[in-house]
């Protein structure tokens, strides 16, 4: 039961439209949905897949960097180690690429975690669910990502997306400010009761925030996700002081030390979780832990994930019961895909799969075709 070999395929799968964040498009139609399958196969050939998938603009790492990293670090420090041993294998992957205030290169890491996680589950003939042993809810609710220049049209998209069932619309802000407070009252107006609350991507100063806040809860908004700088402790204090809304972390909820940090500054009441950016289900899991347990609210999320890096996000929100609408938006964005079968997701309503493993099937032929050289 021993790693045998771990294979990378860079893949560029087509999209339906970009995402834009304060700080710009986070890639080009033309660069597409990048992503680095991982595949591992244990000495008995059972295999299980993962994938890294990074957004270059939201942190660090690059499609390049996480296929250089996967190949000439992790993997030769994972040959040979023991599938089942999921913590030695971070900490050898934390030994080659060292972690800090961030778990170091985590979207890379994440590709080879959610690997194990669904070699795992196959071996044994259970769910990833299963496995994290945890069976609070076996639906998640999606939400809508609204991304929009004006009410107008942050209205039509909500108008829309409630017709395609969404029961959650997540609405980036931070990009153009005079609009913001008007772009989400356009969106509460047409969601018609959904779930709506908005994301600065750590676009405002503390000023900002504390005004938009404010203006937010006027809306009957009820959570706002980071407001300010993911360096700004000062800055979430006060917000937390100083409105009635919840403020969860996203960027700043990376790596354990500094979440454990913020809890001790009263700095943090809720996080938004996301399996590739704290280095896969083995933390993302602790970090839910961490969050039940100190009393934080949770929410799911993810970095834009294709149907891997859904799957394993579907498992781990449907074990610690999230029952707001998550996140997850690779669906709304990504044009074709690399599975055999499609996800499970009905009226924008994600069903666990069932199969061992992260529970999806990958088509060989697909992978060819969306081949990228890296
Ligand atoms: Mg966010």
């Amino acid at each position: 039961m021993r790693i045998q070999t771990i294979d990378v395929f860079p893949l560029r799968l087509p999209m339906k439209a970009v995402l834009t964040l304060p700080r710009g498009p986070s890639r080009t139609l033309d660069e597409g949905k990048r992503t680095a399958l991982v595949r591992i196969t244990d000495s008995d050939g059972n295999v299980g897949w993962g994938e890294a998938s990074p957004s270059r603009r939201w942190s660090a790492e690059t499609m390049e960097s996480a296929v250089s990293s996967i190949r000439e670090y992790l993997a030769p420090a994972l040959i040979g180690h023991d599938v089942f041993d999921l913590a030695g294998a971070h900490a050898k992957m934390n030994q080659e690429l060292a972690s800090g205030l961030d778990p170091g290169q985590p979207i890379a890491k994440s590709g080879v975690d959610i690997a194990l996680h669904d070699l795992i589950g196959k071996r044994l003939g259970i769910s990833v669910q299963d496995w994290l042993g945890a069976k609070r809810v076996d639906r998640i609710p999606l939400a809508r990502l609204v991304s929009a220049a004006t009410p107008e049209e942050a209205a039509r998209i909500t108008t829309a997306g409630v017709a395609e069932g969404y029961q959650g619309f997540k609405v980036k802000v931070g990009h153009h400010k005079a609009l913001d407070a008007d772009i989400v009252r356009a969106v509460v107006d047409a969601a018609q009761g959904a779930f709506v609350w908005p994301d600065a991507n750590q676009g405002y100063a503390l000023e900002e925030a504390l005004r938009m806040a404010r203006a937010f809860e006027r809306c009957g908004v009820t959570l706002f996700e980071q407001p300010v700088a993911m360096s700004d402790v000062y800055a979430m204090r006060k917000l937390l002081s100083s409105c009635g809304l919840t403020v969860a972390l996203d960027e700043a909820a990376m790596g354990m030390p500094y979440v454990i940090e913020l809890i001790r500054r009263d700095a943090v009441e809720g996080l938004a979780i996301k399996v590739s950016k704290v280095g896969g289900l083995h933390y993302a899991r602790q970090m839910c832990d961490l969050a039940l347990n100190a009393g934080l609210a949770l929410i799911g999320s993810g970095l834009m994930d294709a149907p891997i890096g859904f799957a394993a996000s579907i498992h781990l929100f449907a074990a610690y019961g999230i029952t707001l609408p998550v996140d997850l938006n690779g669906p709304q964005f990504i044009a074709e895909d690399y599975l055999a079968r499609p996800l499970p997701i009905e009226r924008q309503v994600a069903r666990v799969p069932q199969a061992p493993g992260l529970g999806i099937e990958i088509d060989a032929a697909k992978l060819e075709r969306f081949a990228l050289d890296v």
